[in-house]
């Protein structure tokens, strides 16, 4: 498979034309590209990618909206849209290493020192109250600084001048971990952004799971066949050789500086917080380079990251109750499991499993297999007619939990609860439902009652 963004266009481009919008008209990067995607979803109820070409003040086009279709994920992966959850978990089950090479259509333009000017980049303001423009397409690519552990994850950066960002770093996440090291040694952490990635990358990036696993080879996974990575210009990290745009950089040891507000996926615009500096030192790029951005908060970001959380919570689940059905991420920081339960307390252990499987993970509801999960009114159902919540409520508290839930006390310290709405002391005990004869159903025709 080809692994980079321009292929993948060309993918949509013979697949689903209709799924990409390029636009020639000049748009102000503060709020209309954001506003134009949300637009195109609430009043016109379609989601294409939106490519502008041009944008104010800066010579890169911009793709947004890639991510808003659970169908152009799939074929991201190759797959059907109902089999993207199997897809994703044989990633992480079967994870193929990268490879490195040496010839880099990124390295095409190639800027260091005075050269390098973020302000050159689209400056795009996302929603009203964000403190300025944000990077939200960026994916890290890191190295533990004392081991030959790697890491990626998406990190919004606020651009603060021609070569300063602020990071937003997920307190107790692994490039958090990284940073802590590096920065207990008095060292810089050198860290590599990709901007314009195939969309198998951007789903890897997101992978859940233990510090020591390498989503790069996840995103192998994925593309079904090794990740091609460069050496950067300036330090020993690899970055993905088909990239639209890499910035190479690092973060500061004890420095912090204004972050944010800034709109999130909670739908909210949490206030401002000290936060680390990045300093960039290279800028590699394609010679006609498309800059990526990610319409955050909105269908682009959800349906993008909830794919991972959603496979990484099934294969915990599964650990524990091997009998689980089905898990679905429907809002921040809630998850939804269906299990088909064998024996009392399976339910218990499910919500269990989640919440230590999720740092985000804060609600966890637990139904029986009868129940549809995608279906929010059967879950209420499931809650009103089968939980007792003297007896079925767990809740644990002081734990950790996500930095940009705005209910927290400080940063993220939480606390979390599970709903246990299967039937006790099971299903087949349990009131049967009502229910029309079977017989009847069949014998009815619709057509024989119209007028
Ligand atoms: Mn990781």
């Amino acid at each position: 498979m080809a692994q980079d963004l321009r292929s993948y266009l060309d993918l949509i481009r013979r697949n689903k034309p209709e799924d990409l919008l390029a636009i020639s008209r000049e748009v102000d990067p503060a709020y209309e590209i954001t506003a134009i995607a949300a637009k195109f979803d609430q009043e016109a109820k379609r989601r294409p990618i939106l490519l502008f070409e041009k944008v104010r003040g800066s010579k890169f086009p911009v793709l947004t909206n890639l991510h808003a279709s659970r169908a152009r994920l799939a074929l991201a992966m190759g797959v059907e849209p109902q089999e993207m959850q199997r897809a994703y978990l044989r990633a992480m089950e079967k994870p193929i290493p990268p490879k490195i090479v040496s010839k880099a259509p990124v390295k095409d333009v190639i800027l260091t020192g005075d050269r390098v000017n973020l302000l050159d980049l689209p400056q795009i303001v996302h929603h009203e109250r964000d403190a300025g423009p944000y990077l939200t397409a960026a994916i890290s690519f890191a190295k533990e600084p004392t081991a030959d552990t790697w890491n990626c994850a998406y990190n919004r950066l606020m651009i603060k001048g021609r070569n300063t960002t602020s990071i937003h770093l997920t307190l107790a996440k692994h490039l958090w971990e990284f940073y802590r090291i590096a920065e207990a040694r008095g060292e810089a952490l050198p860290v590599a952004f990709a901007i314009g990635a195939h969309p198998a990358i951007a789903l890897g990036c997101l992978a859940i799971g233990s510090i020591d696993e390498d989503e790069r080879a996840i995103m192998g996974g994925l593309l079904g066949e090794p990740l091609e990575l460069v050496r950067c210009e300036t330090s020993e990290l690899l970055v993905p050789a088909h990239a639209e745009m890499v910035l190479e950089a690092e973060i500061l040891p004890h420095e912090r500086t204004p972050e944010g507000p800034f709109g999130e996926f909670t739908g909210y615009s949490l206030g401002e917080r000290q936060r680390q500096v990045v300093r960039v030192r290279a800028i590699t790029h394609r010679r006609d380079a498309i800059f990526q951005d990610i319409s955050v908060g909105h269908l682009d970001h959800m349906m993008l990251s909830t794919t991972p959380i959603e496979a990484n919570i099934y294969r915990a689940v599964r650990a524990m109750v091997p009998s689980v059905k089905a898990v679905r991420v429907p809002a921040p920081f809630t998850c939804y499991v269906a299990i088909e339960q064998r024996a009392p307390g399976q339910g218990k252990n499910a919500i269990l499993a989640v919440l230590g499987a999720d740092l985000y993970m804060k609600r966890v509801v637990v139904v029986d297999h009868d129940v549809d999960i995608f279906t929010d009114r059967a879950v209420n159902w499931a809650i009103a007619t089968r939980c007792q919540p003297d007896r079925d409520i767990t809740i644990v508290t002081n734990a950790r939990g996500s930095d940009l839930d705005p209910s927290t006390k400080e940063d993220g310290y939480t606390a979390k609860w599970g709903v246990d709405a299967t039937a006790k002391p099971s299903l087949e005990a349990y009131t049967p439902r009502h229910r029309i004869p079977k017989e009847v159903w069949q014998r009815l025709n619709l057509k024989d009652f119209l007028p």
